[in-house]
C-alpha cells in the first residue's frame, strides 16, 4: 500500500468501533482498483469536533457512520438527502472540499442486495419483524423507492410498529400495517410474498439457535432475507432454505451499503466480488477467534 501526500482517508466512527468489519471490505476494494485511498476506524465520542475536523480535511474524503452516531451526525451536516432525511440518519458522509453531504446507504444496499438476487419488490407485499432503526432505514427504501405494494410491521411493541408506519405513510403510495410479531404472525406469513427479519433474534453469541418464525408458516413462495449477518445463515434462514425459499443473507446488506459508499466516495464502480470476499474473511476470522461482531453494528 503506497502513503503519500495525495492518499484520501475515508474512516468509520462509531464508539465502539473495534468490531467494523468495514475497513477490510474497503481496503480491499482500494487495493484491487489501484486506488490512493486508506480506510480507517475512529472511536469517537465528540461527534461535533470529529465533523469539524474532516470539514478542514480536504483529503478525509469519506465517512462511514455507525452506532451511536448516525442521528448525531445530522445537525452537523451542509445537506442531508432526501431518503435519509425520511429514515432520520446518516450512515455516509461525502465531503466535497469542506462541504459535508449526508446520505443512507442501508435502505438502498438493501434494494440492491435483492436485485442481485434476483428479486424485484415492485408490487410485493413485504413483511417487516420488528421495527428498530435498521428495519426502519430499509422500509423506507423499500416503500419510496423498491415499488412496494404493501409494507406490514410486526412488532413485539406495536406502538413502535405504529409509529414507524405513520412516519412511513407521509412519503409513500404503498399500503402500510402494522400489528403484533407474536398474535398477528401466522396470518401476516400467509398473506406477504417477502418476510424480513430485523430484530436480533438469532444472532451470535446468546440467540443462536433462535427464530421467531415457526418452520409450519414458511412457504417456498416466500423471498426470506434476515438482517442478523453473524452467524451468516442464521436459524430462520436454514429453515427457510428447507423449504426452497429463496433467501437473502445479512451480509448482503452490509455488503451492498459499504459498495454504495465506496462508489460515492471514488467515483468509481465497486469491485464487489473483493469486497464480499473481504467480508466473508473477516467475519471467518472473528467467529474462528470466537469473538463476536457488535451486535447493532451497521458498517
Ligand atoms: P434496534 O433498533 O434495537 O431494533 C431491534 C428491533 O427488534 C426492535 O423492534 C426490537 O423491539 C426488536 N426486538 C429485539 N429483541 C426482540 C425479541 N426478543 N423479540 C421480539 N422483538 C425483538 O436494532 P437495529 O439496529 O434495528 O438492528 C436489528 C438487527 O439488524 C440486529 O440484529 C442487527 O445486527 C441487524 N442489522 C444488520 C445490518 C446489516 O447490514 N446486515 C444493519 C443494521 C442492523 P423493541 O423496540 O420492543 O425493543
Amino acid at each position: 500500500m503506497r502513503i503519500d501526500t495525495a492518499t484520501r482517508l475515508c474512516a468509520v466512527i462509531g464508539n465502539p468501533v473495534v468490531h467494523s468489519l468495514s475497513p477490510a471490505m474497503h481496503n480491499a476494494a482500494f487495493e484491487a482498483l489501484g486506488l490512493n485511498y486508506v480506510y480507517v476506524a475512529f472511536h469517537v465520542e465528540d461527534v461535533g469536533a470529529c465533523l469539524s475536523g474532516m470539514r478542514a480535511l480536504p483529503s478525509f474524503r469519506g465517512m462511514s457512520v455507525t452506532i451511536p452516531h448516525k442521528m448525531a451526525v445530522m445537525p452537523h451536516l451542509d445537506e442531508i438527502e432526501v431518503l435519509a432525511q425520511h429514515v432520520g440518519c446518516v450512515n455516509t458522509v461525502i465531503n466535497e472540499n469542506g462541504r459535508l453531504l449526508g446520505a443512507n446507504t442501508d435502505g438502498l444496499g438493501t434494494l440492491r442486495a435483492f436485485e442481485e438476487a434476483g428479486v424485484s419488490l415492485a408490487g410485493r407485499r413485504i413483511l417487516f419483524l420488528g421495527a428498530g432503526g435498521a428495519v426502519r432505514a430499509v422500509a423506507f427504501a423499500m416503500a419510496e423507492q423498491g415499488g412496494a405494494e404493501t409494507v406490514t410491521l410486526l412488532a413485539r411493541n406495536p406502538a413502535k410498529a405504529a409509529a414507524l408506519a405513520d412516519d412511513l405513510r407521509a412519503g409513500t403510495p404503498a399500503h402500510i400495517a402494522t400489528g403484533d410479531l407474536e398474535a398477528d404472525l401466522a396470518a401476516a406469513m400467509a398473506a406477504h410474498d417477502i418476510i424480513v427479519q430485523g430484530t436480533p433474534i438469532g444472532m451470535y453469541p446468546e440467540r443462536v439457535g433462535q427464530t421467531c418464525v415457526p418452520p409450519e408458516l414458511l412457504q417456498s413462495r416466500h423471498v426470506v432475507f434476515d438482517m442478523v449477518y453473524n452467524p451468516m445463515k442464521t436459524r430462520f434462514l436454514l429453515d427457510a432454505e428447507a423449504k426452497g425459499c429463496v433467501c437473502i443473507l445479512g451480509g448482503e446488506m452490509l455488503l451492498q451499503q459499504a459498495v454504495l459508499q465506496f462508489e460515492r466516495w471514488t467515483g468509481q464502480a465497486a469491485p464487489v466480488g473483493i469486497m464480499r470476499a473481504a467480508l466473508l474473511g473477516a467475519l471467518q476470522e472473528r467467529q474462528s477467534k470466537n469473538n463476536p461482531v457488535g451486535g447493532k453494528e451497521a458498517s
